[in-house]
């Protein structure tokens, strides 16, 4: 049996009528940037999210860069400030906050949760702190009470990198609207996935929104006026009709991968594999579905060999990748290396079968 980590075909055959029909709608248009689609997507995922404001823009990396120049645009934070984030994240987080000559500060993950330990947070804070990026990665949610007790004591910005959570829960609100602003990433292959890239910052600050959404449009607000040097990063009209669509039908989409991983949970048996931690009420939306195994090349070479797709998020954690050789010279993540070592991401999606489920659960316990 075949089974693909991810087959984006499926997941848009899924909905193909409506997908179609609203693809059409816009060529058909004539008017294809910055009109009423992205409006009213804009509009609905604010609603989704919880927040008052949402602004498209091209992909999950100029969001999370648009927040962090937003705040350098308005003196909230100037180059050399330092922003506290996951060591084991994905690294365009660490790159929106670099572009705009800010200081990463990382921090390690509990190996149980994979999310951003908060009890190794107040020890990195300085005077230069001024924000803390929580990442809620997996698909699983990192806010904590005392993030937001952190926040308050040492006056600091909360930012989400929401790009693996969408639809995701903390105490009853959505990921998204938990702290100052939301970066998310509308990749295809996200819980929320476009045809294309696209991205999107959610914010209940309106001089912010302001501010993005002017950056975001070469940084002119009055055709032909530049009061930024901004840059090109629009949503376009056809992302935007795609991704209402989808976004009408996301809470489904969660539930069956919930399903799947519920399954994976109570079927998979191995004393070679560890399962993350499963917490109560935890509203995980499973962006992905790692596991952990010390012989995991061993365990990718032999679910490959029997048909079984994987993927490793991440083999090289951001602190030991060539683009900043040297940034974090005699530093040691080793639970970030840990998991960099032991980490495999097993098929998860709403488009899974039964079967396919079952064969991956068959051949992991399997394993010797
Ligand atoms: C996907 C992703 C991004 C970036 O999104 P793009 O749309 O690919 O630019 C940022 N952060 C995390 C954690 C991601 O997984």
């Amino acid at each position: 049996m075949n089974v693909p980590f991810l087959s984006l075909k499926d997941i848009s055959a899924k909905y193909a009528e409506e997908i179609h029909d609203a693809v059409r709608r816009v060529i058909d248009s004539g008017w294809y940037l910055q009109g009423k689609e992205n409006e009213a997507f804009e509009q609905h995922y604010a609603n989704f999210v919880g927040t008052k404001f949402c602004i498209g823009c091209a992909n999950g990396l100029d969001a999370l860069i648009w927040i962090f120049r937003a705040y350098i645009e308005q003196g909230t934070m100037i180059p050399g400030d330092e922003v506290i984030v996951p060591a084991n994240t994905y690294i365009a987080t660490i790159l929106a906050i670099t572009e705009n000559g800010l200081k990463p500060v990382l921090v390690e993950p509990d190996f149980a949760t994979l999310e951003l330990d908060d009890s190794r947070i107040e020890e990195v804070i300085t005077p230069r702190t001024k924000a803390i990026c929580i990442v809620h990665l997996y698909g699983r949610n990192a806010m904590t009470e005392h993030i937001v007790q952190l926040c308050e004591k040492h006056k600091l910005k909360l930012i989400e990198d929401n790009a693996q959570a969408h639809g995701c829960k903390y105490n009853g609100k959505h990921t998204g609207s938990l702290g100052d602003a939301a970066g998310h990433s509308f990749y295809p292959g996200k819980n929320l996935g476009a045809i294309g890239d696209g991205g999107a910052v959610t914010t209940n600050d309106k001089e912010l929104a302001d501010c993005i959404r002017t950056l975001a449009n070469y940084g002119s607000q009055k055709k032909y006026y530049f009061k930024y040097q901004g840059r090109n990063s629009r949503l376009d009209e056809i992302q935007a009709v795609v991704l209402d669509v989808k976004l009408r039908h996301l809470e489904e989409d969660n539930l069956l991968r919930q399903q799947v991983a519920a399954y994976y949970y109570d079927n998979i048996q191995n004393p070679l594999v560890t399962l993350p931690k499963r917490l109560p009420n935890e509203n995980n939306v499973y962006h992905l579905f790692p596991v952990f195994c010390e012989k995991r090349d061993e365990l990718q070479s032999y679910l490959s060999e029997n048909g079984v797709q994987t993927l490793i998020h991440y083999p090289i954690p951001p602190h030991l990748q060539e683009c900043y050789s040297g940034v974090w010279e005699g530093s040691h993540f080793p639970i970030t290396e840990k998991l960099a070592k032991q980490e495999l991401s097993l098929p998860i999606s709403q488009v899974l079968r039964d079967d396919q489920i079952g064969e991956v659960v068959r051949l992991v316990n399997a394993f010797k």
